[in-house]
Order: C-alpha cells, then structure tokens, then sequence
C-alpha cells in the first residue's frame, strides 16, 4: 500500500521518533507499504516520521538490495564527503551537506535479526553512507536542509536546453523562501517534482 509522504512543515518531521520495543506485525506491514512507498516516488530512503509513524524506523538502498533498518546505531563515522542531497519531504530542492564518507551502522531487520551494515559512498554503494545519516537525522527531527551549505540550496526547476531537450536547472533560493512556499502550498510553476508529491505540496489541508 502506498502511505502519503508528510511534507515538510508538518510538526511530525520536528519530533524525535520513539524506540521500537517490540516488533509488531503492524510495523512489519508498516516496512512493507515503506519500501512500497520508496520504489513508487523513486527515493533512496525513507524514515517512518515522512509517513506519519513516529518510530525509529527506515528504510534505504545499497545498489538494488531494499533494507529496513530498527533502532539504528551509528557506530563508527570516518572521513568526510560532500553531496547533493533531496528529499521526498522537500520534492523539488536540493542542497550540499557534508556527511562522514564511511560509516558502521547496526540495528535490527525486518525479521527482528540484529544486523549491521559497514557502508561508504563511491562506486560500489552508490550514496548509502550518506543516505543512513540522512534518514537518522529524520528519526532526531532534523532535516537536510538545515544542515545544508545555505549558497547551495536550490529549486530543481524543469527547461529546454538548446537542443530542445528537457533539462534540469538550479534556481538558487534561500531556506526560508523554500519553508514560505511550502507553508503557502505554493511552489514555482515549473519546479521539477513527482505528481504524487505534487498533490501533497498543493494539498490545502496539508492532510
Ligand atoms: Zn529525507
């Protein structure tokens, strides 16, 4: 089942999310309908606060393998890494954050296993490192953006090259610019973003 993503300004994505005690075939149903959710809006990640659970729970790629990861501990962080990063609370943007390169981060699956990942940007894993910061930082309440290196935040805005192809632009705007628009429902015409975020950004209920 497909689960609305929350967009930010919704005070569920300020809070921290709670420690799962015991996994509950609810919440299995809830990792399923997340990875579900993840594949549908093409995301690397996703953070159970972006669907309205407040529970310390994501889910993430490395290359095609989907995990689910529960009670996640980051163990170990080395070397630095800076990377365009998006989120599908904020469809549309993006932004520069620095991240540590290499990381060790263990919890439990899906299954109740206790695993732990060694991951690190580059060829092999793709961003993966960065995205398990990426989702932690949601189960603290905190987002990207306000990590980001402000001069790069941006608007993926949607053109025309000159060879009359579609192409993606950066229109550079500030953070509170980008929470204001979001706040009115309101973002630029030709914001570069998934319809099934779009509904939700234009949404007036915000439910
Ligand atoms: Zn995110």
């Amino acid at each position: 089942m497909l689960l609305p993503i929350k967009i930010w300004g919704d005070p569920i994505l300020k809070k921290k999310a709670q420690a799962v005690d015991r996994l509950t075939p609810a919440d299995k149903k809830l990792i399923q309908d997340m990875f579900e959710t993840m594949d549908a809006a093409d995301g690397a990640g996703l953070a159970a606060p972006q669907v309205g659970v407040s529970k310390r729970i994501f889910v993430f790629r490395i290359g095609e393998e989907r995990h689910a990861l529960i009670n996640p501990k980051i163990t170990l962080r080395s070397g630095e890494v800076e990377g365009e990063e998006g989120c599908l609370s904020i469809p549309g943007v993006q932004g520069r954050v620095k991240r540590a390169k290499r990381v060790i981060v263990s919890g439990r699956d899906q299954f109740n296993k206790q695993v732990s990942f060694e991951l690190e940007d580059g060829e092999d894993m793709g961003r993966a490192a960065t995205c398990v910061q990426h989702e932690i930082d949601h189960l603290d309440g905190l987002m990207y953006l306000e990590r980001a290196e402000p001069k790069s935040i941006s608007w993926l805005i949607e053109a025309v090259d000159d060879k009359g192809e579609d192409d993606i632009i950066l229109r550079r705007v500030s953070r509170d610019d980008i929470l204001a628009a979001y706040k009115a429902r309101k973002l630029p015409p030709d914001v570069h973003i998934l319809d099934m975020l779009r509904e939700r950004v234009e949404r007036k209920s915000g439910k």
